[in-house]
């Protein structure tokens, strides 16, 4: 398989002003995160709140723009392009919110809130633009005549289905999905889970599948890459990452989660303490603070990401590496 979209070093700083005289200071919420996605295939990325995934998500999707790093779609480097190139390209790069409601314009009828992307890309005319609004309302599952309605008149569930309709509607190639079931019941959930899965079949889709919870990135993913204080610390098939997860912290994200087996689960790691500031991060390792198997160099050498195995699991930990 081909990378549709590979990430190297990706970087996104946010600067916290300093007081007068002091230089300023950075949150490095994403901090030299690098993986690839394959043409297809749905790459999870979890993590606490605060660990970055949402961050690199819209970094390299340049919503934010990148501090630094490359992010290469199709072969172009898109922190290279002109914003013109960048625009043309918007299309096939779509992303899908977290919260349906809060991402819709509530004084917008359903049919607006799809033409919106049709007349911004310029695409087909008046009459084709309503027809392919007809088409994609069904395509999710509601029907044509909710067109004429708006936000507040549906469910949690359907205003998600509106949300996906809006980014699907420009035929992207792939989609940055943000915790895009983690405010809907659980009953919902798994409605809008398979929907997506449909639609990536139908459509050849690609996903980037961001989530804090581990059961449903496991559901929906081929590969899944950790994050913890902007770093990616274990990458790997989904098959791996949840029978034989590798990096401390990992282990300690399952022991926590609810899961069908639970002999399955190698080792149980309980987290303590909080999860340190990012503007102010441990040295080396910094899951050191909280890692029950933290060694002298874990404090001042920082592990890279390596693999583990020949089969794609990569971890960065001092556990694993010598
Ligand atoms: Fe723990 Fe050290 Fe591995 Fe970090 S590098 S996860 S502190 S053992
Ligand atoms: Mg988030």
């Amino acid at each position: 398989a081909e990378a549709l979209l590979e990430v190297r070093d990706l970087k996104k700083y946010f600067p916290i002003k300093g007081k007068m005289f002091k230089p300023t200071t950075y949150v490095k919420a994403v901090d030299g995160v690098s993986f690839t996605i394959q043409k297809g295939e749905t790459v999870g990325l979890v993590g606490e709140s605060g660990c970055g995934k949402s961050t690199t998500g819209r970094a390299l999707l340049h919503l934010l723009p990148p501090t630094g790093g490359e992010v290469i779609y199709k072969g172009k480097d898109l922190t290279s392009l002109s914003a013109g190139e960048l625009r043309l390209l918007r299309r096939e790069l779509q992303i899908v919110f977290q919260d349906p409601y809060a991402s819709l314009d509530p004084r917008m009828k359903i049919r607006d809130v799809l033409l919106e992307p049709l007349e911004i890309h310029r695409i087909g005319s008046k009459q084709e633009r309503l027809q392919m609004v007809e088409e994609i309302l069904d395509i999710v599952g509601l029907g044509g005549h909710y067109a004429n309605r708006y936000p507040h008149e549906f469910s949690g569930g359907q205003r998600q289905r509106i949300g996906i309709a809006r980014s699907l509607i420009l035929r992207p190639s792939l989609i940055v999905a943000d915790e895009p079931v983690s405010a809907l019941d659980v009953s919902i959930q798994s409605q809008i889970l398979n929907l997506l899965q449909d639609l990536q079949e139908q459509f050849d889709l690609t996903y980037l599948f961001i989530s804090h919870d581990l059961s449903v990135v496991k559901h929906i993913s081929d590969r899944v890459g950790v994050m913890y204080l902007g770093r990616l610390v274990e990458f790997a098939p989904k098959e791996k990452l949840y029978a034989s997860p590798a990096h401390p912290y990992t282990q300690a994200l399952l022991s926590a989660a609810p899961v069908a087996n639970p002999d399955a689960k190698p080792q149980r790691i309980i987290l303590t303490g909080d999860v340190p500031s990012p503007a102010n991060p441990p040295s080396g390792c910094a899951f050191h603070t909280r890692c029950p198997y933290v060694m002298d160099k874990c404090k001042t050498d920082r592990p890279e990401l390596a693999p583990l195995d020949g089969e794609g699991h990569l971890v960065a930990c001092h556990l694993h590496q010598s």
